[in-house]
């Protein structure tokens, strides 16, 4: 491609309400320009890395034995409202009306869509197992849309779908993507994990996130400093063994603290850790008032509770609800002497604590010397707290550290969700009617290109990875007026192209130094410059990920080339 005529605007200055460096870049280097808040245009630049993204995941797909479909972005309302989502997905799902009237989503995901496909146009359990997959522009009218292409209101995303006759087969189906992903992030030479999340809102049992580990990542994740073992921080278990001290059991003891309310005012004022400390946070549980308690120095994770009880909905209980519950102002809340209507659990490191301090109920006081089990009892010692920095890592191996990552995909058992509120179901080998077993997959594909960004850079601009390039190799004549300069770039270019390679010519009439501040800031692995030497046949190669210069003859050239790329990912 010649530079002259190609539209890849480049800026010097940092446009101010860039906040992260991908999206800085993108927008410096040209990739893309925005068209609307969280709405995007692609330059040619751009759109060539987020079609290298694109076919590595589709190669990746076809690979894994999955088929390739497009669906369309227009959904009809009646699918979602036969899966309950019309309501449930809320103001995330951009709507509209056609000229009749009827109402319209712009797909964020295909789920209804593809149950219908495969309900209608499979019968029989000699067509499974399935895999499809589409590579797409989804639409979510996010709250808040921010970081350029990281979170946009219109994107591409792979998203695939597998249908199974059975768990095994789910199974099976699932590991297949899995690997493919790995493949596909591994490919883009990412930083990255698969992360064991919570399934939560889609009703499935098993899902993974990847994250690129990224400090503007908005997911924490629990991770062991020494196995694999990856989660997200809403989800990772604690295993802590708590041991119970052998301090002799003091009497209960009621105790004025007017003006100590949140825990560093009491274990300052008393001087004592904040292990002695039961802390009790109130939460309505689908409507139930359930009281967690957790150690002083823990927190409770609400995602917990939600699991324990199965809920749909856990809520922080507001000042109100904790006066008619609780009778007492919050800040003052305890387990002892609470009323029935309150169902108290506690994390499994209370059952340990010895002559602890507590909420007494009453404005201004606590007790001391709180035993558990003997001033108060709890219907379940469970896990409830979040994990920490310093727990044994769940897996039994090494210790939980903490890292942000930014989710760039998503595998997920969906099990029979779809299916059977759309029916789509098939004739077992018995000829009886059952559920297809389905599993859901998705990559964000322009997320992809910002990580990749995110993660490969230096000051001067974009180090990107070889896989992900816009082109191979940046080709620049120092002085285009200089004929021997411009003979040796034409012919190189037309050399390098037949070789195989996808090069950039800047044949521009700009300074050398705009080129090169250019070239850097694009980002391409391999520049080329054809300056002073070029009639002694001599050019310059520079590796744009080690900043290593050679000076080569024509002859060097291939090998020098195919050197450098050996070496890059
Ligand atoms: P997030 O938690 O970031 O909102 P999500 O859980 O809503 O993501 P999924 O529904 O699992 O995302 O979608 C699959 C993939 O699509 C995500 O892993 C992510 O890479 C990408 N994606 C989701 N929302 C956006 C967005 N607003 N902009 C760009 N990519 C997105
Ligand atoms: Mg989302």
């Amino acid at each position: 491609m010649r530079q002259n005529h190609f539209l890849s605007p480049t800026l010097r200055d940092v446009p101010s309400d860039a906040e992260v460096t991908s999206h800085q870049l993108m927008l410096r280097a040209g990739l893309i320009r925005q068209t609307a808040s969280g709405v995007y245009s692609f330059l040619p630049l751009g759109l060539r890395a987020l079609k290298k993204v694109e076919n590595i995941v589709r190669d990746e797909m076809d690979q894994a034995g999955a088929q390739e479909v497009l669906m369309p972005a227009i959904q009809p309302a009646e699918l979602w409202q036969e899966s309950g989502r019309w309501q449930a997905y809320g103001p995330e799902l951009m709507r509209f009306n056609d000229r009749h009237n009827r109402e319209f989503a712009l797909g964020p995901t295909h789920e209804e869509v593809i149950t219908t496909l495969v309900r209608d146009d499979v019968k029989s359990y000699k067509k499974l197992p399935m895999t499809l997959y589409q590579i797409q522009t989804k639409f979510r009218d996010e709250r808040r849309p921010r970081f350029g292409v990281l979170r946009s209101r219109e994107f591409i995303m792979k998203d695939a779908y597998s249908f199974d006759t059975n768990q095994a087969g789910l199974d099976e189906s699932y590991d297949k993507m899995y690997d493919a992903y790995t493949n596909v992030f591994t490919r883009c030479d990412l930083d990255f994990r698969a992360v064991v999340a919570d399934s939560g809102a889609m009703g499935g049992k098993d899902t993974h996130e990847f994250m690129v580990l990224s400090s503007i990542g908005e997911d924490t994740i629990a991770y062991s400093d020494t196995s694999n073992y990856a989660a997200n921080v809403e989800i990772a278990p604690v295993i802590a063994n708590y041991e119970k001290s052998n301090e002799e059991l003091l009497e209960l003891e009621k105790f004025s603290t007017p003006e100590l309310k949140t825990i560093d005012e009491l274990t300052e004022s008393l001087a004592i850790s904040k292990e002695k400390l039961i802390k009790a946070v109130l939460f309505i549980v689908d409507e139930k008032p359930v009281l967690a308690l957790v150690r002083g120095d823990h927190d409770v994770n609400d995602v917990k509770i939600k699991h324990y009880y199965e809920a749909k909905v856990v809520e922080l209980a507001s000042r109100e609800q904790t006066l008619e519950f609780m009778n007492c102002e919050p800040g003052f809340i305890g387990p002892i002497k609470v009323t029935p209507v309150v169902e108290v659990i506690a994390d499994k490191a209370i059952e340990a604590v010895v002559n602890g301090i507590c909420g007494a109920n009453e404005k201004d006081m606590h007790f001391k010397n709180v035993n558990p089990n003997r001033d108060f009892s709890v219907k379940a010692f469970i896990d409830l707290r979040f994990i920490i920095e310093g727990d044994l890592s769940p897996d039994g191996q090494g210790t939980i550290r903490f890292a942000e990552g930014i989710e760039v995909g998503h595998v997920f058992k969906l099990g029979t969700r779809y299916s059977e509120s759309m029916g789509a179901q098939f004739l077992d080998e018995n000829g009886k009617t059952q559920p297809m077993i389905m599993g859901c997959y998705g990559i964000g594909v322009t997320r992809t290109v910002a990580a990749v960004i995110e993660q490969h850079h230096d000051d001067k601009g974009i180090v990107w990875p070889k896989e992900v390039a816009p082109f191979d190799i940046h080709l620049i004549a120092v002085n285009l007026k200089d004929s021997d300069q411009k003979d040796l770039a034409e012919t190189l270019y037309s050399q390098l192209k037949k070789n195989g390679y996808d090069v950039l010519f800047d044949d521009r009439n700009e300074r050398p130094g705009v080129k090169f501040t250019d070239a850097d800031l694009i980002g391409l692995p391999i520049r080329i410059t054809i300056g002073k030497k070029a009639n002694e046949g001599i050019v310059e190669v520079k590796n744009r990920k080690t900043t290593e210069v050679f000076e080569v003859t024509i002859d060097q050239l291939t090998s020098t080339i195919s050197d450098i790329l050996a070496t890059l990912k």
